[in-house]
């Protein structure tokens, strides 16, 4: 398995540099590897690249950048809105709405959630960690927490809200993204707007479904978890507006082997 590494360095070919601390550290302990082993390096602007790892001292580890792998691209801007849960149930959803590639994570404390603490250094490098092996060369951003009421006071009319409503007037989602995909005058800014495992206040849901940019769609006959919720309404959004119909990129061979 070739390690694949978020670095914050510019990467070009013949760029040589001291990995960091999170990389060497990886790279040395936990994957024992050794000058000439290859690894292929993405940091969010410049494309992913392959590189060797050039050095393995005591106290660094030396990268040399050798060829451009892929060229740099993004992911639809898609936000998650979501309202903060119990620390496990965060850390999966993190996890799992960046290889479903989100842009970013927007936290919203609604009338019903439950947990106000959220550590966003930590969902950060779980961010991270789900875009190197999902093969992404993008990172979600992280925003900081904001009230319901602070959300929409701030928000961009021109970002339309999907929101989950598991209650009062819906579309189904399908029926929604699709008939949202023929209206032109779409931008391609979007948010999904989950409520917490309380579920939204109907006082809640009433405010938001009255707003112009918000289209509130069901996720059929059964209440889902609010993680469970938050993915399956990306997973569709990806199918039907975002980047659903791409292909991954080719499975890394190991160096040597040819494709079948
Ligand atoms: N009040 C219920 C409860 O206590 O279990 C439902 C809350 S549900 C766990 C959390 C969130 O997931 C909801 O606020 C909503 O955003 C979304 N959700 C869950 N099931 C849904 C459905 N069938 N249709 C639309 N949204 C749903």
């Amino acid at each position: 398995m070739i390690p694949r590494l978020y670095v914050t360095v510019d990467l070009k070919p013949g760029t040589r540099f001291a990995a960091e601390e999170r990389a060497a550290h990886y790279l040395k302990n936990v994957m024992r590897r050794t000058p000439g082993d290859p690894l292929i390096l993405f940091n969010t602007r410049d494309g992913e690249f392959n590189a060797t790892i050039a050095d393995v001292s005591k106290k660094s580890v030396e990268i040399e950048v050798t060829d451009l792998r892929r060229p740099q691209s993004s992911v639809p801007d898609v936000w998650l809105c979501f309202a903060p849960l119990k620390k496990d149930a965060v850390d999966f959803l993190v996890e799992k709405a960046t290889e479903l590639g989100v842009a970013a994570f927007q936290p919203v404390f609604t009338k019903h959630t439950a947990s106000t603490r959220l550590n966003l250094e930590r969902l950060e490098a779980n961010a991270i960690e789900a875009a190197e092996q999902t093969e992404r060369l993008t990172l979600p951003q992280i925003r900081a927490p904001l009230s319901l009421a602070e959300l929409i006071q701030g928000w961009d009319p021109t970002r339309r809200i999907i929101l989950c409503a598991e209650a009062g007037p819906v579309l189904p989602i399908g029926e929604a993204l699709s008939g949202l995909k023929q209206d032109v005058r779409q931008t391609n800014a979007w948010g999904i707007l989950c409520g917490p495992e309380g579920g939204f206040a109907r006082s809640e849901l009433d405010l938001l479904s009255k707003l112009p940019f918000v289209t509130p769609v069901g996720l059929g006959p059964r209440i889902l978890r609010a993680d469970t919720a938050a993915l399956a309404a990306l997973a569709v959004f990806q199918s039907i507006l975002g980047d659903g119909a791409e292909r991954p990129p080719a499975p890394l061979l190991p160096i040597g082997q040819s494709p079948a």
